[in-house]
């Protein structure tokens, strides 16, 4: 294994450098991947990317009997910032909560989950099972509310003078960055980077802690009130010796606590992240674009953890965004934004992975919900063969293994992979109806049938999954039930004698591979010619109006799934009937 893949892609690259690196740092600890989640609503399928890519390294490291831990810190005492549009059991009513850490939110109505944050957490834990991504989850709530970090909190309030300074320097650089970005934005539209990039450092500017008000001190500390549970607060005065901190909060509360024993309130983001850095040992955390511009707090924890926690910053490349294409309407109920659960109701857990696994982190892509998912999974299908065969190349190797098995074994496949499109459009025409699901299937390739749906799944169940949630109605594939007689009733001689060629060759051609010969050599008899004859551009022409009469016929449209799997799951009776036999 780590033979093959040895430099043959970039998660092998990766985890050669942090190897190095954590050698050079910390010999012989295990060594730390990172990712973050903040559960403020349903947690998008492009921030998977966030999980996958620091994923894939520690299996990698894991695979090469390195001793590797992935956390995933949950962002969940971060406070509620806005009410996510669109997200069932949730309305206006929840404004107020705004400014309350995510754990102390109720669930939105109807959830068996305690708080928001565990809602939205538990959603995405589910996916992550399924993906079979390993990690240890740590709640910053638990971390905070339990005082796990009350050490480096009274040493960043020692520090803050220096760690003012610190952001200072970042401060200016940040503004010059966001007035860039807005002359950029004014002269040519902005692309969807660029704006994510903008709301993205815009965002963290409050995170400082630097928003307390003109000539008060500076604290890297806030604290959630006591009597209203918000962040509205203002640290008004603390002592170094006591540890004694005063804070004034917008609804009029006011005191002063020991913050040593004090644990309800949280380090700025900015000076957070790094103090966590430093508190795990972080060698790999990578992070999305929108943390890499000046005064960033990734670059700006950069310079804290050096310089104030006395760590290092970890490893983190920067990775793109990951597009969504034709997610339907109908299916985004939760909030207009796919989650990984969306995905993985419509393919299954190691196409999902092979996506992430095949591109360079610095590589955008798009996540198929329309059409196009079919010729992911053909090319997909594809590989597997190239590999069974041993035309495969390294890289491609590589990504498949990384996609179909982690190192702690292979994820669960589907035993007789039919290509996705196939099952797509039989259970559209059965409409999931087993009995015809199975008997169209087991009548694919009489010389090998399938004998159980057990076999094709999980990935029939994905296709039709796919099928009723994400093709449009139009496009759906609906068999007519009484012939159109005023069709048949106007078609030529030529017409007529090609739907008897069709139906003389029915029976004995009754499997995928005998007719789709028959769909084709039909028009070639007509012609004169021998059916195994070379294709020429007239009998193209000839094959197409065939096809065409044949859509309409049999589904009262001029396109449809392809003819062999279609006249399959119509049967032949009914095929019979609908071309007026
Ligand atoms: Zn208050």
């Amino acid at each position: 294994m780590a033979q093959t893949t040895h430099e043959a892609d970039w998660v092998s690259r990766i985890a050669d450098e942090v190897i190095a690196e954590a050698e050079r740092r910390a010999p012989g600890k295990t060594l730390v991947c990172a990712s973050g989640l903040s559960p403020s609503g349903p947690i998008h399928l492009g921030n998977l990317r966030e999980v996958m890519v620091p994923h894939l390294v520690a299996d990698e490291i894991k695979r090469r009997g390195v001793d590797c831990e992935h956390i995933l810190s949950w962002d969940d005492y971060d406070r509620f910032r806005k009410v996510p549009a669109g997200v069932e059991g949730v309305d206006e009513s929840w404004n107020e909560h705004i400014g309350r850490p995510l754990t102390s939110v109720p669930a939105p109505a109807g959830s068996p989950y305690a708080n928001w944050a565990e809602h939205f957490k538990a959603a995405m834990e589910a996916s992550l099972l399924e993906l079979g991504v390993q990690y240890r989850g740590i709640s910053q709530t638990a971390q905070y509310t339990s005082g796990a970090y009350t050490e480096q909190i009274l040493f960043a309030m020692r520090e803050r003078e220096r760690i003012d300074a610190v952001l200072d320097r970042y401060r200016t650089l940040e503004k010059g960055a966001k007035n860039a970005q807005k002359q950029a934005k004014q002269q040519k539209p902005a692309d969807e980077a660029e704006v994510r990039a903008a709301e993205g450092s815009g965002a963290a500017a409050e995170d400082d802690g630097s928003g307390a008000g003109a000539g008060s001190a500076y604290y890297p500390y806030k604290p959630y009130c006591t009597a209203c549970g918000r962040d509205l607060t203002t640290v008004t005065a603390y002592d170094d010796e006591t540890t004694e901190l005063t804070y004034s909060c917008q609804c009029g509360h006011g005191e002063t606590v020991e913050l040593r024993s004090f644990h309800h309130g949280k380090l700025v983001w900015k000076v957070d992240w790094p103090m966590r850095w430093a508190y795990e040992g972080v060698v790999f955390e990578p992070s999305g674009v929108d943390h890499q511009s000046p005064g960033s707090s990734f670059v700006v924890g950069g310079q804290l953890v050096k310089e104030i926690f006395g760590g290092e910053q970890p490893i983190g490349p920067m990775y793109a965004f990951v597009g969504i294409s034709g997610m339907a309407k109908m299916s985004s109920s939760k909030g207009g934004v796919p989650t990984p659960a969306d995905a993985l109701q419509i393919m299954e857990a190691p196409l999902l992975r092979w996506l992430y696994a095949r591109r360079k982190p610095n590589q955008s892509f798009k996540v198929a919900f329309d059409q196009e998912i079919q010729r992911t999974y053909d090319e997909w299908d594809a590989l597997t063969r190239k590999i069974s065969d041993g035309s495969a190349q390294p890289a491609d190797i590589a990504a498949h293994t990384r996609a179909s098995s982690t190192a702690r074994g292979p994820l669960p496949i589907t035993p007789r992979p039919l290509p996705y499109r196939t099952l797509a459009s039989v259970t559209d025409i059965t409409g999931g109806h087993e009995e015809q699901t199975l008997r169209i299937l087991s009548e694919l390739d009489p010389e090998h049938p399938v004998h159980s749906l057990d076999e094709v799944r999980p990935r029939l169940d994905r296709a039709h999954r796919w099928i009723t949630t994400q093709v449009p109605a139009d496009q759906r594939t609906r068999v007519r039930d009484e012939p159109d007689t005023g069709l048949l009733a106007s078609l030529d001689d030529a017409q007529r004698e090609s739907l008897r060629l069709l139906l003389d060759g029915l029976e004995e051609n009754w499997s995928l591979e005998g007719l789709t010969a028959l769909v084709y050599g039909v028009p070639k008899v007509q012609a004169g010619l021998d059916p195994d004859a070379k294709p020429t551009p007239e009998l193209k022409v000839a094959q197409r109006g065939f096809f065409a009469l044949l859509y309409r016929l049999l589904v009262s449209r001029e396109t449809g799934p392809r003819l062999p799997t279609l006249l399959l799951a119509v049967g032949a009776d009914r095929v019979r009937k609908l071309l007026g036999a």
